[in-house]
């Protein structure tokens, strides 16, 4: 066993515990543990057989116990003894809202419950409610909940498929029959929403990387000699491809996709074979073209080639929250933060006042809010910091404070927060009327779309691009890797007017500054590059166009 199998073993003793005991330390203890391994730089086996097992931080005698049996024999008998004790197919519940391991350990004890079809069966007979803390609501809301579930079956955030992709590429790279492994398929090309992980694998043993395959994914399915699936350890199906070295870039291109794509290219270049993808292209005289812009035969033909915005090319970055709305670290955290990722300005945003639920600043909030960051400024230098608002656009389309408030902005960042199921022609209205506004400088997550929960609310996009070209307010590329919103297929029509970007974070904690890196892969998805983002310009340049925006304003 390596150490990731390990881990894997501990993290599965733990979600067992969580189901059967009443109080979480036992469980905590084997997560930890779990990570402590997972984050080893040592080797495991040298680490127990120096002794040093049980000093490294995060490991008890008792999780120390499993892990050595774990290496020494391959089995844990405690797992083995937790795993008899529940039905295979247990876990499969947590796919449903709301449900934690708690509530399904629950369900099996008192009513017998052990998987997804049973769970939906007894929502319908009302068996549920029949529970202490179940009641109707609650039913009702698990019964939507297995509804979704079963839509959304295996499809998962981009994040997940490359975490997931990037983590199997790691252990491949400790078996020594792979020569080299790459992601592909739609993890590579960037879509915000995935169905799989693809991975290709250049071998001359593709026999003994199969059976390699089987230690480092579940249920490995073997389709044919070149061609392997299995399931990871979070449930995201993972596709192998195993190509002799010599044709490793033929099988990349065919893998990355889209299927439309990969036709409309093979079309033109016929069936050559490579060992790099780059000289496919060159082989074929077409420029390469990034993965990201591989959906369609359209982006085979487009003449001249875009070089697309890099997360290097982001100087600084507006759409940020603190502790004064509902963000989880304070102005000087967020601004520390900004200022170790390097970025040169920072533009800090709460909510507004009637944003209630999330912290929205009276008057008087902001000005303490702002009285905090003149304060925090001198510490976090050379960094510089904007001030601004992320406020509501209210469902008249007016702004959610007034001018003499508005004018003590750098920036305003408008944004619907309410009332969504407004229908089209009046959401269309709504949002003109807010771009309307001069205060204005950027139009925040266009339709407020939570990907695979909420749909976003519809509009008359086009008109709505026009007006922003027209009164110079950008729209922002919101990069939470839950709503990478405006949509990326929307991009084309609002560049074409002469719209412009932001590519920010929406950052409630200092790890969400993450969300750059999603926003640029949206971003370049979308086929922009780093002149068309507001936020890719030196800090004169953007502190000077705020103030000449502010000024024109104001007056
Ligand atoms: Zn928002
Ligand atoms: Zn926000």
């Amino acid at each position: 066993m390596d150490k990731w199998e390990v881990a894997r073993a501990l993290d599965e003793i733990a979600k067992y515990l969580e189901l059967s005991e009443p109080n979480r330390f036992k469980a905590l203890a084997f997560e930890r543990a779990a990570r402590a391994i997972s984050a080893l730089d040592r080797d495991l086996r040298d680490l127990v057989a120096s002794g040093d097992l049980h000093k490294t931080p995060g490991i008890g005698d008792r999780t120390g116990a499993v892990i050595e049996e774990l290496l020494r024999s391959g089995r844990s008998r405690y797992l083995d003894e937790l795993r008899k004790q529940y039905p295979p197919a247990i876990f499969e519940m947590l796919r449903v809202p709301g449900m934690g391991l708690k509530k399904i350990g629950l369900l099996y004890q008192k009513l017998g419950i052990s998987n997804l079809d049973e769970l939906e069966a007894a929502a319908r007979a009302g068996r549920l409610a029949t529970l202490r803390g179940f009641g109707a609501k609650t039913q009702q809301k698990i019964l939507d909940g297995v509804e979704k579930a079963r839509r959304h079956e295996s499809r998962f955030l981009l994040p997940a498929g490359i975490d997931t992709g990037e983590l199997i590429r790691q252990r491949l790279a400790a078996v020594n029959e792979i020569e080299n492994a790459e992601i592909s398929g739609s993890v590579r090309r960037r879509l915000e929403v995935i169905r799989n992980v693809n991975i290709v694998v250049a071998t001359r043993q593709p026999r003994r990387v199969i059976k390699a395959l089987e230690k480092i994914v579940d249920r490995l399915e073997v389709i044919d000699e070149s061609t392997a699936k299995g399931v990871a350890s979070n449930q995201i199906e993972v596709w192998f491809y195993l190509a002799p070295p010599e044709q490793f870039g033929s099988v990349l291109l065919r893998t990355t996709g889209s299927d439309e794509f990969v036709s409309a290219f093979l079309e033109r270049a016929g069936k050559r074979t490579a060992a790099k993808e780059e000289d496919l292209f060159r082989l074929a005289r077409i420029p390469y073209i990034d993965p990201e812009r591989r959906e369609t035969a359209d982006d085979l033909r487009l003449k001249k080639r875009r070089s697309l915005v890099e997360l290097a090319d982001l100087r600084g970055t507006f759409h940020v929250h603190t502790t004064f709305s509902d963000g989880r670290h304070t102005v000087l955290e967020m601004l520390t933060a900004a200022r170790d990722r390097e970025l040169e300005y920072v533009g800090l945003s709460d909510h507004s006042k009637t944003a209630y639920y999330a912290g929205g600043l009276t008057v008087e909030g902001l000005r303490e809010q702002q009285a905090e960051i003149e304060r925090q400024r001198p510490a976090v230098k050379p960094l510089r910091v904007f001030k601004g608002t992320e406020a509501d656009i209210l469902p008249d389309g007016s702004i959610d404070y007034d001018a003499e408030t508005l004018a003590t902005f750098d920036f305003v960042i408008a944004s619907v927060h309410s009332k969504f199921a407004m229908p089209k022609d009046e959401m269309t209205e709504r949002l003109l009327r807010a771009l309307d506004n001069p205060f204005v400088t950027f139009l925040g997550h266009l339709t407020g779309r939570l990907l695979l929960s909420r749909d976003g609310y519809t509009m008359e996009f086009d008109r709505v691009f026009e007006r922003a070209a027209e009164r110079g307010v950008m729209i922002e590329i919101n990069g939470n890797p839950r709503r990478l919103d405006i949509d990326w297929r929307l991009v084309g029509r609002a560049l074409d007017r002469g719209v412009r970007f932001g590519i920010h974070p929406d950052a409630h904690s200092i790890h969400e500054y993450a969300a750059l890196i999603s926003g640029t892969w949206a971003a370049r998805k979308a086929g922009l590059s780093a002149k068309e983002i507001f936020n890719t310009k030196p800090v004169e340049e953007v502190a000077e166009y705020l103030e000449r925006r502010r000024g024109q304003a104001a007056r």
